[in-house]
């Protein structure tokens, strides 16, 4: 029988919900280029409740304990982890709320053998460890791409109209109309450029087309001619060909050797003046204070996103106060919408996982002690 740990974020602070403000999610029939939808032989929720928090469990209670398996649910990310950690023999976390598995923790975890991302982007996990460990690497891609898309397309819009600061002139009783449009543009016309064009990316792009700009797009793989001629896409062999043309940057990569630290002083430094950076994809593909840099010196016009590090984001962190943020907690990919399909996902993985069925390819990110399957084709490693 299996030892499943699954590290939750915290419940409201109000406690949980007893009602929610919408009857139902819309029903999809699957995600764009055709790849399913999560099929785990049954759910244990309602989908459109909160599943993501400690409460909600991610829906897996009464299926694993059901067939004899233990679950330990928790939002402690350090003591009990760490204890309950030792003789676990799977581990699920979410991007919102990591737990950190270290090369320590890994090590010291003599059980582990499966660690699942309920979510997208399983850099919280020391991939160079699990692989010399022989743990498998999952994650529920495309659970949450296009709420991340979504995300971004808000983010890109309340930046460059300046809404954020507006909502808040109402907020405060105010009317100053003109200190609201002294920074607000329209995104007509602009050139807008993606680090990455996989699912996100892509989307984004998608999105972002009927709105008449001029799309930018880097990427170790180039898209096939016909989506290019489709979308318009001007593609650029490398972030630094790309940023210097635009006026709005949105990161989709993953964070990787390759990626970490990419909008340092030195790129962001080469992009127009009074652009804007969007990042939903992690905190550590730009430098920290190389942001708040850029936006105190006006070099950057704007920054938002979701992603921080660490996270929770400590009370201190320059990126709460830095100018003309729009910052939010790390929930793009948490809407009640995603959490429905990364729960069920997370459940088919387990489900395979349990009898000894593969993890559908396209979920792998480390499998028999190498990158596998979307780890394979997205990620890179140290060694
Ligand atoms: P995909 O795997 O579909 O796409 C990632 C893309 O990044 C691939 O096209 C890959 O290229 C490309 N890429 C990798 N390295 C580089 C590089 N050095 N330069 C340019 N492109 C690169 O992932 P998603 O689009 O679904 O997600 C992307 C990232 O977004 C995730 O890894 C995660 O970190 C983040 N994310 C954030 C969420 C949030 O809640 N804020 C939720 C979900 C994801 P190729 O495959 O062609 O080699």
């Amino acid at each position: 029988m299996a030892k499943v740990l699954c590290v939750l974020y915290d419940d409201p602070s109000g406690g949980r919900p007893r009602s929610y403000a919408r009857d139902d999610l819309p029903r999809l029939d699957g995600y764009p280029g055709g790849q399913t939808l999560p099929t785990p032989s049954g759910v244990d929720f309602t989908p459109g409740e909160l599943l993501g928090s400690v409460s909600g469990e991610l829906g897996l209670r009464p299926f694993l304990e059901a067939a004899g398996h233990t679950l330990v649910v928790t939002s402690d990310k350090e003591a009990v982890l760490d204890r309950e950690l030792a003789d676990a023999d799977v581990v699920i976390s979410q991007p919102f709320w990591p737990a950190y598995l270290t090369a320590d923790r890994i090590a010291g975890a003599r059980n582990l053998k499966l660690a699942i991302t309920a979510g997208i982007g399983s850099d919280h996990v020391d991939l160079d460890a699990a692989i010399a460990h022989g743990v498998t690497v999952a994650e529920v891609t495309y659970c949450n791409s296009i709420s991340v898309a979504e995300h971004v397309m808000m983010s890109i819009l309340a930046l460059v109209r300046n809404y954020l600061p507006s909502h808040q002139v109402v907020l405060d009783g105010g009317w100053d109309i003109a200190g609201c449009v002294a920074r607000s543009y329209d995104v007509e016309g602009m050139h807008i450029g993606t680090v990455a064009a996989g699912r996100i990316g892509t989307a984004v792009l998608r999105r972002l087309a009927p709105f008449g700009v001029h799309l930018h797009y880097t990427d170790r793989h180039r898209l096939p001619a016909e989506v290019e001629r489709e979308l318009g896409l001007n593609y650029h062999p490398s972030a630094a060909d790309m940023v210097p043309s635009c006026d709005v940057v949105t990161i989709n990569a993953p964070l990787h050797p390759e990626t970490e630290g990419l909008f340092g002083d030195e790129l962001i430094a080469t992009m127009k003046r009074g652009a804007y950076l969007i990042n939903t994809a992690r905190a550590r593909i730009a430098d920290r204070d190389a942001v708040v840099r850029a936006l105190e010196s006006g070099q950057l016009a704007g920054y938002a996103g979701d992603v921080w590090f660490p996270q929770p984001a400590p009370a201190d962190h320059p990126w709460r106060t830095m100018p003309h943020h729009g910052m939010t907690p790390h929930i793009s990919g948490s809407s009640l919408s995603a959490q429905a399909r990364y729960a069920a996902g997370t459940r088919e993985i387990l489900e395979s996982w349990l009898t000894g069925t593969p993890i559908r390819d396209e979920y792998l990110i480390v499998d028999s002690g190498a990158l596998a399957g979307t780890g394979a084709h997205s990620y890179s490693v140290t060694r």
